[in-house]
């Protein structure tokens, strides 16, 4: 018998068991624990998935997102049919018919702040599945500093509670996925630790296989214990700005163009290369040729025009200005923007190229002054309109007005 001794008592190794079965017992009844769900197998996923038709989905996600219908239409499709894979597995004697469902992975392009990371966060709203968003800048090779590409199911488990079966049966968005492709004039002197080496890991993670995941995510933790999760039925969604893309697209463009066709039946609309995108590009680009087979959807995101950018302004559901006039409310202040005043934020987040990110630090920059002074000024000055000429002499003041000189 072994005897572990505190302070001023023992306790045998009979007693330690029977105590972790007490606590074992209490956190089941409670639901609670960091994996509680992983020893109940529930979660709020648990139960079965209303099936959402595709235009139901994208219905939703132009209440949020403006224009990019080919993305959205794409990204309803690809979720619908993985609710569809999900729900004929789950059916009695599945797998016995010869005809399986393979998914089908999805891979965004477009430049930073066309919406890439909105779409995956607006659907996520919808989804009863369990959803993660990360980042793959954050990976390295095993053995280097930095996040192991395990750490991405990590995330998913944290989602849903360490709830293996609904994680088994979730989706996630990998952003960046450009940043790990591999560096074209990479020095031999220094590995490629962030490249290549990632992208053959996640491979592995896409193609479907058992992974041990360390429930905590990390290198910090090598004492936990591993939960094994099978990716076969994960959906896997990735996005990138893949910067510099369009002179490939636009070099394999044109020689198709030369050897294949006439070359007055074909218009290409320069302005906007990203469409005619094509997995050639991606693997061009640094993305091994494994990697790009498991990604069989490319999809572009348009860049944002005037118009776009202007709507972004006013349209969505939670649109900036909407945000800006709920804040103002609060305080009792009617804020109120002129068309033209509009037109000028539009057109300067145009200028400064920061898409639809630059949007924000626009308006911050054009109402600092008024948040920081009309709640204590006194009642005749409840009400500010903002004009052309107000947006641009604060705009002329603030760092972000400073930028364009930089
Ligand atoms: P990225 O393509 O770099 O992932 P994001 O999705 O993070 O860009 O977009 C940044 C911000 O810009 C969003 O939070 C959103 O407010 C706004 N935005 C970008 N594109 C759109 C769009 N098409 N419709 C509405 N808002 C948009």
């Amino acid at each position: 018998m072994i005897l572990i001794s505190g302070m001023e008592a023992q306790i045998c190794e009979m007693c330690v068991e029977k105590a972790q079965e007490i606590i074992d017992q209490e956190l089941k009844r409670h639901g609670d624990g960091p994996d509680a769900a992983a020893k109940t197998g529930k979660s709020k996923y648990s139960g079965p998935a209303r099936l959402i038709p595709p235009r139901e989905i994208k219905a939703f996600l132009d209440d949020y997102i403006i224009g990019q219908d080919e993305a959205k239409k794409v990204l309803a499709v690809a979720v619908y049919n993985h609710y569809k894979r999900l729900e004929q597995l789950s059916k009695p004697g599945a797998g016995q018919d010869d005809v399986e469902l393979e998914k089908s992975n999805v891979l965004f392009v477009g430049q930073t702040g066309t919406g890439k990371t909105l779409l995956a966060k607006t659907i996520a709203k919808l989804l009863h599945v369990p959803f993660a968003i990360v980042d793959a800048t954050v990976f390295t090779e095993a053995g280097y500093v930095g996040e192991d590409v395990e750490s991405i199911l990590a995330r998913l488990l944290q989602v849903c509670d360490y709830d293996v079966q609904a994680a088994e049966r979730g989706i996630v968005y990998i952003d960046e996925i450009d940043k790990i492709a591999r560096k074209q004039d990479n020095p031999s002197i220094t590995r490629d630790v962030s490249g290549e080496g990632v992208q053959q890991a996640m491979l592995k993670m896409l193609e479907g296989a058992e992974v041990l995941v360390p429930p905590q995510g990390g290198r910090k933790h090598p004492e936990q214990k591993l939960l094994k999760v099978n990716t076969q039925n994960i959906l896997f969604i990735c996005g990138g700005a893949f910067d510099g893309i369009e002179k490939i697209v636009a070099r394999r463009v044109n020689t198709q163009v030369i050897g294949y066709t006439k070359p007055q039946e074909v218009e290409i609309d320069r302005e906007n290369l990203l469409q005619y995108i094509s997995h050639q590009d991606i693997k061009h680009y640094g993305l091994i040729p494994e990697l790009v087979g498991r990604l069989p959807v490319v999809v572009h995101l348009d860049p944002l025009d005037l118009d776009v950018l202007r709507q972004i302004l006013t349209k969505p559901r939670n649109a900036l200005l909407r945000q800006y006039r709920k804040l103002f409310e609060l305080e009792g202040i009617d804020l109120e923007f002129k068309p033209e005043a509009i037109d000028f934020i539009a057109q300067k987040a145009l200028e400064y190229k920061l898409g639809a990110r630059g949007l924000r630090s626009l308006c911050e920059a054009i109402l600092t002054d008024a948040m920081f002074d009309l709640p204590a000024a006194k009642k005749s000055s409840k009400r500010l309109v903002v004009d052309h000429a107000y947006a641009a002499s604060k705009l002329e003041r603030s760092r972000v007005g400073r930028l364009k000189a930089a």
